[in-house]
Protein backbone atom coordinates (compact mmCIF):
# COMPACT_ATOMS: atom_id res chain seq x y z
CA UNK A 1 0.00 0.00 0.00
CA UNK A 2 1.26 3.69 -0.56
CA UNK A 3 -0.34 6.74 1.41
CA UNK A 4 -0.69 9.69 -0.05
CA UNK A 5 -1.52 12.69 1.76
CA UNK A 6 -2.34 15.96 0.75
CA UNK A 7 -3.38 18.75 2.56
CA UNK A 8 -4.70 16.56 4.80
CA UNK A 9 -6.49 14.36 2.98
CA UNK A 10 -5.61 10.88 1.51
CA UNK A 11 -5.11 8.36 -1.08
CA UNK A 12 -4.45 4.62 -0.83
CA UNK A 13 -2.81 2.86 -3.63
CA UNK A 14 -3.87 -0.48 -2.86
CA UNK A 15 -5.57 -1.55 0.35
CA UNK A 16 -4.57 -5.44 1.59
CA UNK A 17 -6.05 -8.13 3.72
CA UNK A 18 -3.77 -6.39 6.77
CA UNK A 19 -6.81 -3.21 6.41
CA UNK A 20 -9.61 -5.66 6.86
CA UNK A 21 -11.29 -3.59 9.84
CA UNK A 22 -8.90 -1.21 10.07
CA UNK A 23 -9.95 1.21 7.13
CA UNK A 24 -11.59 3.58 9.93
CA UNK A 25 -8.85 4.51 11.58
CA UNK A 26 -6.95 5.67 8.17
CA UNK A 27 -9.98 7.09 6.84
CA UNK A 28 -9.11 7.72 3.19
CA UNK A 29 -10.82 10.23 0.91
CA UNK A 30 -10.29 7.86 -1.72
CA UNK A 31 -8.40 4.06 -2.99
CA UNK A 32 -6.63 3.30 -6.10
CA UNK A 33 -6.22 -0.66 -6.57
CA UNK A 34 -3.42 -1.79 -8.94
CA UNK A 35 -5.05 -5.52 -9.01
CA UNK A 36 -7.43 -7.88 -7.12
CA UNK A 37 -5.42 -9.65 -5.45
CA UNK A 38 -5.83 -10.03 -1.55
CA UNK A 39 -2.87 -8.76 -0.31
CA UNK A 40 -3.80 -5.61 -2.68
CA UNK A 41 -7.50 -5.25 -2.40
CA UNK A 42 -8.74 -7.72 0.14
CA UNK A 43 -8.76 -5.46 3.21
CA UNK A 44 -11.97 -4.04 0.76
CA UNK A 45 -14.01 -7.22 1.57
CA UNK A 46 -16.56 -5.69 3.77
CA UNK A 47 -16.95 -2.58 1.74
CA UNK A 48 -15.22 1.65 1.63
CA UNK A 49 -16.83 4.38 3.18
CA UNK A 50 -15.08 6.23 0.31
CA UNK A 51 -14.64 6.55 -3.92
CA UNK A 52 -12.81 3.03 -5.26
CA UNK A 53 -10.88 3.31 -8.62
CA UNK A 54 -10.12 0.12 -10.57
CA UNK A 55 -10.23 -1.13 -14.14
CA UNK A 56 -12.85 -3.16 -15.47
CA UNK A 57 -10.77 -6.16 -14.90
CA UNK A 58 -10.14 -5.90 -10.99
CA UNK A 59 -14.13 -4.75 -10.78
CA UNK A 60 -14.62 -7.85 -12.05
CA UNK A 61 -13.03 -9.89 -10.03
CA UNK A 62 -14.10 -8.59 -6.75
CA UNK A 63 -17.18 -7.75 -7.95
CA UNK A 64 -18.90 -9.04 -4.68
CA UNK A 65 -16.86 -6.53 -2.33
CA UNK A 66 -19.79 -4.32 -1.36
CA UNK A 67 -18.13 -1.41 -2.49
CA UNK A 68 -20.75 1.44 -3.22
CA UNK A 69 -18.95 4.42 -4.73
CA UNK A 70 -17.38 2.31 -7.65
CA UNK A 71 -14.99 4.52 -10.58
CA UNK A 72 -13.50 3.29 -13.27
CA UNK A 73 -9.82 3.46 -14.43
CA UNK A 74 -9.54 3.40 -18.03
CA UNK A 75 -5.21 2.42 -18.53
CA UNK A 76 -3.79 5.75 -20.42
CA UNK A 77 -6.25 8.01 -19.30
CA UNK A 78 -5.46 10.15 -16.86
CA UNK A 79 -7.56 11.27 -13.88
CA UNK A 80 -8.01 13.01 -11.07
CA UNK A 81 -8.22 12.67 -7.01
CA UNK A 82 -8.09 15.73 -5.25
CA UNK A 83 -5.47 17.60 -7.19
CA UNK A 84 -3.11 14.59 -7.74
CA UNK A 85 -3.51 12.67 -11.61
CA UNK A 86 -3.44 8.87 -11.68
CA UNK A 87 -2.68 7.19 -15.26
CA UNK A 88 -2.68 3.39 -15.04
CA UNK A 89 -0.33 1.48 -17.26
CA UNK A 90 -1.23 -2.57 -17.80
CA UNK A 91 1.45 -4.20 -16.69
CA UNK A 92 2.59 -8.10 -16.37
CA UNK A 93 1.71 -9.44 -13.51
CA UNK A 94 -0.76 -11.96 -12.92
CA UNK A 95 -2.96 -14.19 -15.38
CA UNK A 96 -5.58 -14.24 -12.91
CA UNK A 97 -5.72 -10.63 -11.39
CA UNK A 98 -4.58 -8.30 -14.50
CA UNK A 99 -2.40 -5.50 -12.95
CA UNK A 100 -1.65 -2.13 -13.59
CA UNK A 101 0.75 0.66 -12.36
CA UNK A 102 0.40 3.85 -12.01
CA UNK A 103 1.62 7.22 -12.90
CA UNK A 104 1.51 9.62 -10.40
CA UNK A 105 1.88 13.15 -10.26
CA UNK A 106 1.60 15.90 -7.51
CA UNK A 107 2.79 19.86 -7.04
CA UNK A 108 5.09 18.97 -10.42
CA UNK A 109 6.62 16.18 -9.13
CA UNK A 110 5.68 12.34 -10.63
CA UNK A 111 6.28 9.00 -9.30
CA UNK A 112 5.66 5.48 -10.83
CA UNK A 113 4.09 2.95 -8.22
CA UNK A 114 3.91 -0.72 -9.30
CA UNK A 115 4.14 -3.78 -6.80
CA UNK A 116 4.53 -7.22 -7.32
CA UNK A 117 6.17 -7.08 -11.10
CA UNK A 118 7.16 -8.91 -13.93
CA UNK A 119 7.71 -5.98 -16.80
CA UNK A 120 5.99 -2.96 -17.90
CA UNK A 121 5.05 -3.22 -21.65
CA UNK A 122 4.84 0.52 -22.22
CA UNK A 123 8.39 1.21 -19.96
CA UNK A 124 9.18 3.98 -21.78
CA UNK A 125 5.86 6.20 -21.79
CA UNK A 126 5.12 5.01 -18.48
CA UNK A 127 8.61 5.75 -16.57
CA UNK A 128 9.22 9.03 -19.12
CA UNK A 129 9.35 12.66 -16.66
CA UNK A 130 9.19 10.55 -13.42
CA UNK A 131 11.52 11.62 -9.95
CA UNK A 132 10.79 8.11 -8.17
CA UNK A 133 10.28 4.84 -9.05
CA UNK A 134 8.13 2.14 -6.50
CA UNK A 135 7.74 -0.89 -7.42
CA UNK A 136 8.60 -4.60 -6.13
CA UNK A 137 8.91 -8.19 -8.24
CA UNK A 138 10.89 -10.48 -5.61
CA UNK A 139 10.11 -13.90 -3.84
CA UNK A 140 11.82 -15.34 -0.67
CA UNK A 141 10.38 -18.91 -1.12
CA UNK A 142 9.40 -19.22 -4.96
CA UNK A 143 10.02 -17.63 -8.40
CA UNK A 144 6.76 -15.25 -8.98
CA UNK A 145 6.94 -15.93 -13.00
CA UNK A 146 5.88 -19.08 -14.40
CA UNK A 147 4.23 -19.94 -17.92
CA UNK A 148 0.76 -20.13 -18.63
CA UNK A 149 -0.49 -23.77 -17.47
CA UNK A 150 2.32 -24.38 -15.36
CA UNK A 151 1.97 -25.44 -12.03
CA UNK A 152 3.72 -23.85 -9.37
CA UNK A 153 5.38 -26.84 -8.29
CA UNK A 154 6.82 -26.99 -12.21
CA UNK A 155 7.66 -23.13 -12.23
CA UNK A 156 10.08 -24.07 -9.33
CA UNK A 157 11.93 -26.74 -11.09
CA UNK A 158 12.46 -23.84 -13.71
CA UNK A 159 13.48 -21.33 -11.56
CA UNK A 160 15.39 -18.79 -13.52
CA UNK A 161 13.54 -18.93 -16.48
CA UNK A 162 13.16 -15.36 -17.58
CA UNK A 163 9.58 -13.53 -18.42
CA UNK A 164 7.86 -13.49 -21.96
CA UNK A 165 5.52 -12.24 -23.19
CA UNK A 166 3.77 -15.45 -21.38
CA UNK A 167 5.34 -15.44 -18.00
CA UNK A 168 3.16 -13.68 -15.29
CA UNK A 169 2.84 -14.51 -11.64
CA UNK A 170 -0.31 -16.55 -10.77
ZN1 LIG B 1 -0.33 -9.60 -6.80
Amino acid sequence: MLCLTVARRRVLVDCGDDWLNELAELAPDAIVLTHAHRDHAGGLRQGAACPVYATDETWARIARYPIELREHVSPNRPFDILGITFEAFPVEHSLVAPAVGYKIGSAGHVVFYAPDLVSIPEQADALRGISVYVGDGASVTRPIVRRRGATPASAMRRSGSSSTGASQKA
